[in-house]
């Protein structure tokens, strides 16, 4: 057995000047002074100067940055400004070489194009700035699992291998599966609705598929989707679940993620616009209302015409920040959504918005199976082919509402830069498969 690690780096610290300490780490920099190296060695949690000299600076000779090593040494004052303590080392022992020349710079001194960091994705997780994005993804995912767990929501896991192009099969990938046709869900929405008979409020956080052809900043072929349903609320009910969701992640992130904060270069207080100012509730903006607002502003919309990414574009230049569009046209909505009440033209039904980009959408489902029935042939789908999912709509199913978040895009926004391909460890898209 060689020796083990004793402390992270960020455990170590001016006090314990004098006790030794067995660290490991990557070499981040070295300095040659005569028959002296200063090096510094980073591990994932701190950065620390080591003093090497005599017969262990000859172990190192040759050694390139990134290389692995393991320390053995004694904690003592330095001069370095830098730094409040230095290591002198008295043991190394080099645990794994880099190859030099290395396909990035680590470092990001050299500023690498995002295809070269991607295709050296693990590479790339050596830069302080890229670790903080996974770091904070990390904590993001906390921060949402603690705040449903406490609103009484079950975390769930559905499957991801389907056997019907259920929501309609357009954007759906397939695959053979034993002989027979199978799909990549494209989200948990049957499912999760079907587990409201039961668990009553449940929520996934997982991947799902969609064989879009886009080259967009917001869209990726495998994306995580943080879903909901529950039973007993309508839309109203499940967006005040996400906006309250997305202010505890920003409190969460605020107290929880002060170094991925600084190494991001970035300040998380609780939902801000772009200019800074503090969001006070989102604001609800009817979908007629988006339409009258972007007809005055030149655009010649009607009523039942999709919002595209250049009408969002327009109106989201004059509501920066979070905001909700609700009551959409039944027509523009899948057949699971409710008509309003008072108005069947219209749907329980909102997107939740950051400036241009969707963040999410949701509404209140239909639980009436003859509903169901009747929407699936009005949209040209075969009920037939929903047996298994109109069959649960007999068993007792409770009036429910939910909603669909895609991770990556909100995750876009809390860093504030405008592509997922930053925030997913290996994208995938259209022109990229691999690695
Ligand atoms: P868009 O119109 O932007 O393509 P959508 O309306 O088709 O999105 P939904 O089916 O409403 O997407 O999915 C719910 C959420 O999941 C979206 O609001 C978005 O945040 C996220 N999402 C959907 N598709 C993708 C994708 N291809 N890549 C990343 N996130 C996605
Ligand atoms: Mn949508």
């Amino acid at each position: 057995m060689g020796f083990e690690r004793t402390h992270d780096i960020e455990e170590v610290n001016s006090e314990m000047i004098g006790q030794k300490v067995v660290l490991g780490g990557w070499i981040e920099d070295l300095r040659k002074l005569g028959k002296m190296t200063f090096l510094t060695m980073r591990d994932s949690t701190g950065i620390t100067q080591i003093i090497v000299k005599g017969e262990q600076n000859d172990k190192i000779q040759g050694l390139n940055r990134q290389s692995v090593l393991r320390i053995k040494g004694t904690v003592q004052e330095t001069k370095a400004k830098d730094f409040d303590f230095e290591v002198g080392a008295e043991e190394i022992e080099v645990l794994a070489k880099a190859i030099h020349p290395l396909p990035i710079d680590p470092l990001g001194r050299l500023e690498s194009n995002i295809d070269n960091r991607l295709n050296s994705r693990a590479l790339d997780m050596r830069n302080q700035k890229t670790a903080s994005i996974f770091k904070l993804r990390a904590h993001v995912l906390t921060a949402l699992r603690e705040y449903l767990i406490s609103k009484k929501f079950i975390e769930i896991t559905t499957p991801k291998i389907i056997g019907s192009a259920s929501e309609g099969g357009a954007n759906l990938f397939s695959l053979e599966y034993f002989g027979k046709k199978a799909y990549l869900a494209q989200s948990p929405q049957l499912y999760k609705e079907q587990m409201t008979i039961g668990l009553e409020r449940v929520f996934e956080i997982a991947s799902f598929y969609r064989a879009e052809k886009s080259h967009t900043g917001r869209h990726l072929s495998e994306f995580t989707s943080v879903d909901i349903e529950a039973a007993f609320m309508d839309y109203t009910d499940v967006m005040d679940v996400l906006e309250k969701m997305i202010r505890h992640v920003y409190n969460y992130v605020s107290d929880n993620c002060k170094a991925e904060e600084k190494a991001i270069g970035l300040n998380f207080t609780s939902p801000k616009k772009p200019n800074g100012t503090h969001a006070g509730p989102f604001d609800r903006f009817t979908y007629s209302y988006v339409i009258e607002e972007l007809n005055k502003a030149g655009e010649k919309l009607e009523f039942g015409d999709d919002l595209l990414d250049s009408h969002l574009r327009i109106f989201g230049k004059n509501h920066p920040g979070f905001y909700f569009i609700t009551d959409w046209p039944i027509k523009l909505k899948p057949f699971y959504i409710m008509e309003k009440s008072n108005d069947a033209a219209l749907s329980e039904s909102f997107d939740l918005q950051f400036g241009y980009l969707e963040l999410s959408s949701g509404g209140t489902r239909l639980h009436n199976p003859q509903k169901l029935k009747d929407r699936l042939e009005k949209q040209d789908l075969d009920p037939a082919l929903f047996a298994d999912h109109l069959k649960t709509f007999d068993w007792g199913m409770p009036p429910h509402a939910g909603w669909g978040l895609g991770l990556e895009r909100l995750l876009t926004i809390l860093i504030g830069i405008d592509n997922v391909r930053e925030v997913i460890l290996y994208p995938r898209d259209p022109d990229r498969l691999k690695p």
